[in-house]
């Protein structure tokens, strides 16, 4: 099967695609085939809800999710995934040599925007909403930093989004702002007075237990700053 992704890449497309539904009756029904959540922040809800690209057959009225390759996108987050149906995962390494060559053509002609991470390869809508709710779930503890790091003098360390996704490990870190010149020390006292004040942040408290254990995983968490 071949896929013709579409060049535009900074918007959501609806595409029209001929369904067939198991009662044999052939229909046409609009589908995304590819999601923007900055521009349509709704359509990432659709998804966690499971109401994405679901259509009802006009003869039996069954409703079901079509599945159908899709990209999905949030620039902000540094999440560009592709979405190919479960079926096709017999042809991963295929379809992952197509998405990279694919993927480099076409950033090459996006103009405002520096991408410089990879795509993420899924087989079926579950693994994107898997990310999609553990990134949701990171992102409540971030906010609780942010908001108490404005209440007990804490800095914050950004680190790129897709980097701290590879590194299993939260993009936002805190570290005190009195300094002892030791970054990382500095770090590790900023964890522990953010779980002094919240000792509820499992995602944090697992972050001090890794540093604890080998301090010096944070070279390469820390090599993936942002630039301000
Ligand atoms: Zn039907």
């Amino acid at each position: 099967m071949v896929y013709k992704i579409c060049k535009i890449y900074q918007m959501s497309i609806l595409s029209n695609c001929e369904i067939k539904c198991s009662c044999g009756e052939t229909f046409e029904a609009e589908l995304w085939k590819a999601v923007n959540v900055f521009d349509d922040p709704d359509l990432k809800e659709v998804i966690l809800s499971g109401r994405f690209n679901t259509v009802e057959c006009p003869k039996c009225h069954k409703v079901f999710y079509h599945e159908h390759f899709f990209i999905y996108q949030d620039l902000e987050n540094e999440i560009i995934a592709y979405i190919y149906p479960q079926a096709d995962k017999n042809m991963a390494a295929d379809l992952r040599k197509k998405m990279l060559s694919e993927f480099k053509e076409i950033s090459k002609g996006i103009e405002g925007f520096e991408i410089d991470y990879e795509p993420i390869l899924y087989f079926g809508i579950e693994d994107l909403i898997n990310t999609l709710k553990s990134e949701d779930y990171i992102k409540d503890e971030i906010d609780i930093l942010n908001f108490i790091a404005k209440r007990i003098e804490l800095d914050l360390i950004k680190i790129k989004p897709s980097k701290a996704r590879n590194l299993c490990v939260l993009h936002t870190i805190p570290k005190v702002k009195k300094t002892t010149g030791d970054l990382k020390k500095d770090i590790v006292s900023g964890l522990e007075q953010l779980l002094k004040y919240n000792p509820n942040l499992v995602e944090y408290e697992n972050l001090l237990a890794r540093i604890k254990q080998n301090i010096s995983c944070l070279d390469e968490i820390l090599s993936h700053k942002k630039e301000k």
